[in-house]
């Protein structure tokens, strides 16, 4: 196994960093990230430099009214879901077969050999089923399963979608992807993949669209251009 090739790119590990991302899109960043030390350590770097810069902030006074608002806030919106991390920051590779955080959305799902199982497949199309894994109103993450040489018709996005390869392997008109590589689709894409002869497993997350929305993010782009 090589290590990927095919990475997150700057904006997404940022708002991962600050935690900015949906369930779905942290969980296809972090399993991208146990694959691969290079996004690791500049996650770990972002979060040191977001850090530092948080300290630094001067303290500002609170105005009237705004504990009791942030606390409305608290009660609408309900405990935050927390950001799916690798296990390890300094991760074996490769790293074990389908690896944390991954592994824990598989509870009930893995055989006592560690394969999946072969219940709760449905089917997407031929050649190609799918296991619901989150869904959640930013999109739907699902593990994809493709059989050998199977084309996915050509579309494009409305939104962002994530694909980390786990097993095989799929190409499209913009390179090939293995074991690791994140896949970044967007409406720009117009794309037909086609799964290399062995079959591709696939965790595959739908997002209706991403934006450096967590407080890091948010004070990083003040620093950072794109
Ligand atoms: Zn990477």
């Amino acid at each position: 196994m090589t290590r990927p090739s095919h990475h997150p790119g700057d904006m997404l590990l940022i708002d991962y960093a600050g935690g900015g991302l949906c369930e779905g899109a942290s969980l296809a960043v972090a399993t991208h990230m146990a694959y691969c030390p290079a996004c690791r350590h500049a996650v770990s770097e972002m979060e040191a430099v977001g850090g530092a810069l948080l300290d630094e902030l001067e303290p500002e006074p609170l105005s009237p009214g705004c504990l009791e608002a942030l606390m409305a806030r608290l009660d609408r919106e309900g405990p935050r879901t927390e950001r799916p991390a690798p296990s390890c920051r300094a991760a074996p590779f490769p790293p074990p077969r389908y690896p944390e955080p991954l592994r824990s959305y598989l509870r009930g799902r893995l055989a006592a050999d560690g394969t999946l199982g072969a219940g709760g497949w449905r089917f997407i199309q031929p050649g190609m089923r799918g296991i619901n894994l989150i869904s959640e109103a930013a999109g739907t993450t699902r593990l994809v399963r493709m059989r050998g040489g199977v084309a996915v018709p050509r579309h494009t996005h409305g939104g962002i979608e994530l694909t980390v390869v786990l097993e095989g392997g799929f190409s499209d008109e913009f390179g090939s992807f293995g074991p690791g590589d994140l896949a970044v689709g967007d409406c720009s894409l117009n794309h037909a993949p086609v799964s290399d002869p062995e079959g591709c497993l696939c965790l595959n997350a739908t997002i209706g669209g991403l934006r450096l929305t967590g407080p890091v993010g948010r004070l990083l782009n003040r620093f950072i251009r794109f």
